[in-house]
């Protein structure tokens, strides 16, 4: 068993029919690109494969792509989002659930969970965990933080909602075993380059600056 995993987020695959939001496009990833980042977690038990945000594409291609080469990955879905255009429907979780795939929540409706109401955050984490546990038959306990947008606020609410396992986007290797999970998205300049910096460890200072100026932004608004 590693000690440490790398986590690989992946947002949408190919053409989509929806809308995308401001700067989504950049998340956004070719077919082949996708499948260059599968290709390289083949046979490696240190690298997890997550889909955030319950596009279409997580059944059409992401899904496809994985069987065929025997891997698992755990996709966050929006439970507020099911069968709306461009995203995937109740039937596509179960097909998912039905290839042996897991799946955790991204909440209700993309919102970013530290600008939230409470009666919003019921929705987000309430409802959307109810929503998510009648599809797979069991409580939600992992959870993809849209936006990677936390602060302590956030991380008590998850923790009162019986979350155990909070992912986030802030890149680099995650300890297994650890509440909070970072995560590396890939991005639509991915890059054989990328592939081998974040999948071998080697960052590049551009990377490691970039990191930092996030975790440091964190920090000022009290996130751990
Ligand atoms: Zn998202």
């Amino acid at each position: 068993m590693p000690t440490s995993v790398v986590n690989i987020t992946v947002h949408g695959i190919g053409p989509t029919c929806r809308t995308l939001d401001p700067g989504e496009e950049g998340t956004w990833v070719r077919v082949d690109q996708y499948e260059r980042v599968l290709d390289a977690a083949v046979g490696r038990d240190d690298v997890r494969i997550t889909f955030d945000d319950g596009n279409a594409s997580d059944v059409e291609v992401g899904l496809p792509k994985l069987v065929e080469r025997g891997l698992k990955a755990q996709f966050f879905v929006l439970a507020g989002e099911f069968g709306k255009p461009g995203r995937v429907s109740v039937d596509g979780v179960r097909e998912l659930l039905a290839a042996g795939m897991s799946v955790g929540s991204h909440g209700w409706a993309h919102r970013d969970w530290r600008r939230i109401t409470d009666e919003q955050a019921q929705e987000e984490l309430d409802d959307a965990h109810r929503v998510i546990g009648e599809l797979t038959g069991e409580p939600v306990t992992e959870v993809a933080v849209p936006f990677g947008s936390y602060d302590r606020i956030v991380l008590n609410r998850l923790r009162k909602a019986g979350v155990r396992r909070v992912y986030t986007s802030d890149g680099g290797r995650a300890a297994v075993g650890r509440w909070l999970q970072p995560r590396n998205s890939i991005r639509h300049d991915l890059d054989p380059e990328w592939i081998r910096n974040v999948f071998d460890g080697r960052t590049s200072p551009k990377l490691i600056a970039r990191r930092i100026a996030a975790r440091n932004v964190k920090r000022l608004r009290g996130a751990p």
